[in-house]
């Protein structure tokens, strides 16, 4: 592959600090996907880039892609920087972990603008402010970063199958969650899963099959939220081998 410039429009997942005045990016574009970048001189206090590159900053970047496995931001202009949100505690704990499940979901250069919409949108929602949570303090428990994770659950190809016993096809009634199987079970199939009620299972299909603005005011309850995360972070551990810092941290 030769190297190319290229214009994208992106989400700032993570910026570090790399040897006297370089940032090293991890990006969600539209495009591409995934994107490690370098951002030379970012931290020079007169640096072209200014303060466009903090985390949840949506920006239309110009790149070099190169042959290495970083590119290099050679231009950015900031659509949102999404700061309000970062100023709230809490706003921030549940806008982090959108950005780190879209950053442990999608591998670089394999692009998905849905995906890319819907963390937009999150961001946008929680930068607004929105209708207060009325759940009390656990960002973890979120609505919208429940409706988020879901949605990019399925984006990414691993949507637990919901609506009948996902090991013996019986329509329920539907007692636990399997991330072996795919999905909900049945009493029977059930040996060994995630117990789950059906509430939770109703409230999933909900968040997945509403806009992410709807979220909120769905008000599914504290109970069936839990079990929503636990099921949520099964299917994490299950297809992706991962778990989210930004939920172990409670
Ligand atoms: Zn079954």
């Amino acid at each position: 592959m030769g190297s190319r410039a290229q214009q994208a429009e992106a989400v700032v997942l993570r910026s570090l600090r790399f040897g006297e005045a370089d940032r090293i990016l991890h990006l969600f574009t539209k495009e591409l996907g995934r994107v490690g970048a370098i951002a030379k001189g970012a931290r020079k206090t007169r640096s072209r880039f200014g303060a466009r590159l903090e985390p949840f900053s949506h920006v239309e970047i110009q790149l070099h892609v190169g042959r290495g496995e970083l590119a290099t931001v050679t231009g950015v202009d900031l659509v949102r920087s999404h700061q309000a949100l970062a100023a709230d505690p809490y706003r921030l704990a549940v806008g982090s972990i959108g950005l780190e499940a879209v950053l442990k979901l999608f591998i670089d250069h394999d692009p998905s603008p849905r995906a890319f919409h819907a963390l937009v949108r999150f961001l946008d929602l929680l930068d607004d402010g929105g209708q207060p949570d009325p759940s009390g303090p656990d960002p973890a428990l979120d609505p919208l970063a429940l409706s988020l994770q879901l949605k990019l659950l399925w984006l990414a190809g691993y949507l637990p199958h919901l609506s009948s016993c996902a090991a013996c096809g019986r329509e329920g009634p539907l007692t636990a969650f399997s991330a072996r199987a795919g999905g909900a079970v049945c009493a029977a199939c059930g040996e060994g899963a995630l117990p789950a009620s059906a509430a939770a299972f109703l409230g999933m299909r909900a968040l997945l099959e509403q806009p992410l603005a709807g979220a909120r005011p769905a008000g599914l309850g504290a109970s069936a939220r839990r079990e929503t995360l636990a099921i949520v972070e099964a299917v994490y551990a299950e297809h992706g081998g991962f778990r989210l810092r930004t939920l172990a941290r409670r």
